[in-house]
């Protein structure tokens, strides 16, 4: 085998020191059978203590986050986690407790989840809520097999479809066919809403649910919700409501108020836990009444004093997480509702839609907002006018990073060619914004007079412009005995 070659290492140099051995030597040999004895020392880099902790060091900060800097990922809501979260999680009761343990010695525990829940009921206006689900398209396929036990209950088999908007993320028609339900797409109108005329004509007794988000993915309110929801009932449809972009509505709207029958929160977007590298994140269904007795189980109920687990829900469509869910989530967004309190929510929406409000004031006379409605707590534009630079969306969005910023979401919603879609959330200032809203207009003077510096942007990140998918797919990440970052093949330069 060729010998590796490490960059820093010096043979003797040592990142630790330990004080002389104090007790007998024993021979390695009477300690472990010789067959399993090394012949050689084991080939490692020989570093001092400094250039150990720096290598790691360096190696963390490769990695973009929201504690090192903006990040205006449309729709996923990637708001500042609190310390205070990740160190009431810690906590010794929390952090030694054991699924399998017995329900009295986890009682404060069952409390937290508990009252979780009812902090979820009275944000979302909802009658009862399940917390295992670990993601929000996890939470959707819940609440879908629950609108599908719903109409088998009723005798009605054949409401085979779901109607879900053009604007829709991926993962609601994904959810809804996992269930066996035929999606059928529903036209948005020229003001970036549902059409209603184009509902009317796809309500039928053939219907099981209509999918939407609201606000929208374009961040645009529905504001036709009332008349939406009196047509899919009046037509023996259930109403689902992807609570993604709760974000917008918390202490300012209800869901329920909405005449919502299911709903899915992504704490790990509303409610500062976590999110990204893969999770854990946790996705809690919150239900109306008529779907309550199909929430999985077991359900954590309250006796008297006591807080018990409870599996008599003959109609549940069952279990749908191990356990209870992902706990740590739990405990990170119940710190951060309480810390809140119901002026604190409230404020938390009203700051994220003047953010995004402030934010597209800055920059509409140069990207085209195509839906030119006023938005919530988030936008979209296009950059569409920039392909006569030949320019595109993901330019743009590479050449923001050697401005510093992680790109905002790209490419979606479908509906928007050469979509940007930002959302600035509330936990940044004015002078961020500000930041932000500079590079952007700067990028688009490159545009004009130096398109080539875009198209082969990024031009200051340890790597350049890589193959998305197989990034994603074939990520390897090992050091490979070369002074050399990419480790995944570079996108073609087409
Ligand atoms: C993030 C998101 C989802 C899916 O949530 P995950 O937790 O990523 O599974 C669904 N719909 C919308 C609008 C989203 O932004």
């Amino acid at each position: 085998m060729e010998p590796l070659i490490f960059e820093k290492s010096q043979p003797g140099r040592r990142a630790f020191s330990l004080p002389p051995l104090d007790v007998p030597e024993q021979p390695l040999d009477e300690l472990l059978p010789a067959h399993l004895l090394r012949h050689q020392p084991a080939l490692l880099p020989e570093v001092s203590e400094p250039e150990l902790l720096r290598h790691y060091v360096r190696l963390s900060q490769l990695n973009y986050s929201v504690d090192t800097g903006f990040y205006p990922l449309g729709s996923c809501t990637m708001k500042y986690n609190p310390k205070l979260n990740e160190r009431v999680a810690a906590l010794e009761g929390f952090r030694h407790a054991h699924p399998l343990q017995p329900e009295e010695t986890v009682q404060g525990l069952l409390q937290l989840m508990d009252e979780l829940a009812e902090a979820l009921k009275s944000i979302t206006g909802l009658a009862a809520v399940s917390l295992q689900p670990a993601a929000g398209a996890h939470g959707e396929l819940t609440g879908i097999l629950m609108i599908r036990a719903y109409h088998l209950d009723r005798g009605e088999a054949q409401r085979r479809k779901i109607l879900i908007p053009d604007s829709a993320h991926g993962t609601n028609p994904a959810s809804a066919a996992m269930v066996g339900f035929e999606v059928v797409t529903i036209r948005s109108n020229s003001a970036g809403r549902i059409d209603l005329g184009e509902l009317e004509r796809h309500l039928g007794d053939d219907v099981a649910a209509l999918m939407l988000t609201n606000p929208n993915t374009l961040g645009i309110f529905e504001r036709d919700i009332l008349t939406i929801e009196r047509l899919v009932h009046q037509a023996g449809a259930l109403l689902y409501m992807d609570g993604a972009n709760l974000n917008a509505l918390i202490g300012l709207v209800r869901p329920g108020d909405m005449g919502v029958d299911c709903l899915h929160v992504n704490l790990h977007k509303t409610f500062s836990t976590p999110h990204g590298g893969g999770g854990p994140g946790a996705g809690p269904v919150c239900v109306s009444d008529r779907l309550a007795p199909y929430l999985p189980v077991p359900r954590i109920v309250r006796r008297g004093e006591r807080y018990a687990l409870d599996w008599d829900a003959p109609k549940s469509i069952g279990r749908v997480h191990s356990f209870f869910g992902n706990v740590g989530m739990f405990i990170r967004a119940y710190a951060y509702i309480r810390m809140l309190g119901a002026d604190g929510i409230q404020r938390v929406s009203r700051d994220a839609i003047l953010n995004a409000n402030y934010l597209l004031s800055r920059i509409r006379h140069v990207y085209q907002q195509p839906y030119p409605e006023t938005p919530m707590h988030e936008f979209v534009v296009s950059a569409a006018a920039f392909k006569r630079f030949g320019v595109r969306t993901m330019d743009i969005a590479k050449r923001l990073l050697d401005y510093g910023f992680h790109a905002p979401t790209v490419y979606f919603p479908l509906i928007v060619p050469e979509a940007l879609l930002i959302e600035p959330t509330e936990t940044e200032t004015k002078q961020t914004l500000d930041a932000f809203a500079d590079a952007l207009l700067s990028i688009a003077r490159e545009a004009e007079t130096e398109p080539e510096l875009l198209r082969s942007a990024p031009h200051r990140t340890p790597v350049r412009r890589l193959n998305d998918a197989l990034a994603a797919r074939l990520l390897n990440v090992a050091w490979n005995g070369q002074a050399k970052h990419e480790t995944v093949p570079s996108a073609p330069s087409s």
